[in-house]
């Protein structure tokens, strides 16, 4: 028999992917099995966040955020032409529309994401200004719902930090972090959390951003399919039990006290 109430939380997962085609519910299920109590299900764009609803809906521990990924913030600005990045240019959609719509689903979803600032795939100050307005939007529409936000930030951490700081927003998780431990701490300093993919297990950057920042502010997500245990395998919720572990190891304490203070930072952030 399952446990009435898991012990483990996963609030970054893209169970809509192609790599989880037609698995979704099995993945679900072993997420169930393997102990987690909730999985936030991250949506990206207008066809992920559709799905993710749907998805979250026939799960009782799934919960949906619907948001618009930086790449895609940009889709109507980016030069296609010039685009040379080892994926495709991200699809054509209208930013604004889908603004709209997750306006009017903000009541029913967990937590609006993912969304956030990227300036490794985009580097065009045209693109990254489209992004920081998207961006400042997603922060409106959470603040308006009182719902956090959860953050892809990559190479422009200060300057996601500094727009929430300048937008008011109190409740936000920064998911897989590789900035510098400097600004980590002034991020977990300001209330914000820092959540760490199972990749711990083998990635010392993440058991140092473990053992440095202030447990309060630590949380744990997969970013699934990417940034799993084993090299070259497909993550899944259900290796966030091993991500505990490993984590308890960086900081040198039991991994049932670990997963306890984690489970009551979900609590603190997503109410549930
Ligand atoms: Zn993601």
């Amino acid at each position: 028999m399952l446990p009435a109430v898991g012990t483990y939380v996963d609030v970054h997962a893209h169970l809509i992917h192609p790599d989880f085609a037609g698995e979704e519910d099995a993945t679900a299920a072993r997420a169930r099995e393997a102990g987690l109590a909730w999985v936030i299900v991250n949506g990206l764009e207008p066809r992920s966040n559709r799905a993710v609803v749907e998805l979250c809906a026939r799960h009782d521990h799934l919960l949906p955020a619907v948001g618009i990924y930086p790449v895609d913030a940009c889709n109507a600005v980016i030069d296609r032409d010039a685009w040379d990045h080892p994926f495709p240019a991200p699809t054509a959609f209208d930013v604004d529309a889908e603004l709209a719509w997750i306006d009017g689903v903000a009541d029913d979803v967990v937590a609006i994401g993912e969304c956030g600032l990227d300036a490794y795939w985009v580097k065009d100050p045209a693109a990254l200004a489209e992004q920081e307005r998207v961006l400042r939007r997603l922060c409106r529409i959470a603040k308006a719902h009182d719902k956090p936000l959860i953050l892809h930030t990559r190479k422009a951490e200060a300057r996601t930090f500094e727009l929430l700081q300048d937008e008011g927003v109190e409740r936000a998780d920064f998911h897989c972090y590789g900035g510098k431990l400097k600004l980590a701490k002034r991020i977990a300093a300001a209330g914000y959390y820092l959540s760490i993919p199972p990749v711990v297990e083998r990635a010392e950057s993440f058991q140092r951003l473990t053992s440095e920042l202030p447990l309060s502010q630590l949380l744990t997500e997969t970013d699934c399919p990417y940034m799993g245990p084993d090299k070259g395998e497909r993550n899944e919720p259900a290796n966030v039990p091993r991500g505990v572990t490993a984590m308890a190891a960086a900081r040198g304490i039991p991994a049932d006290d670990m997963a306890a203070a984690l489970r009551a930072n979900f609590q603190a952030l997503f109410r549930c």
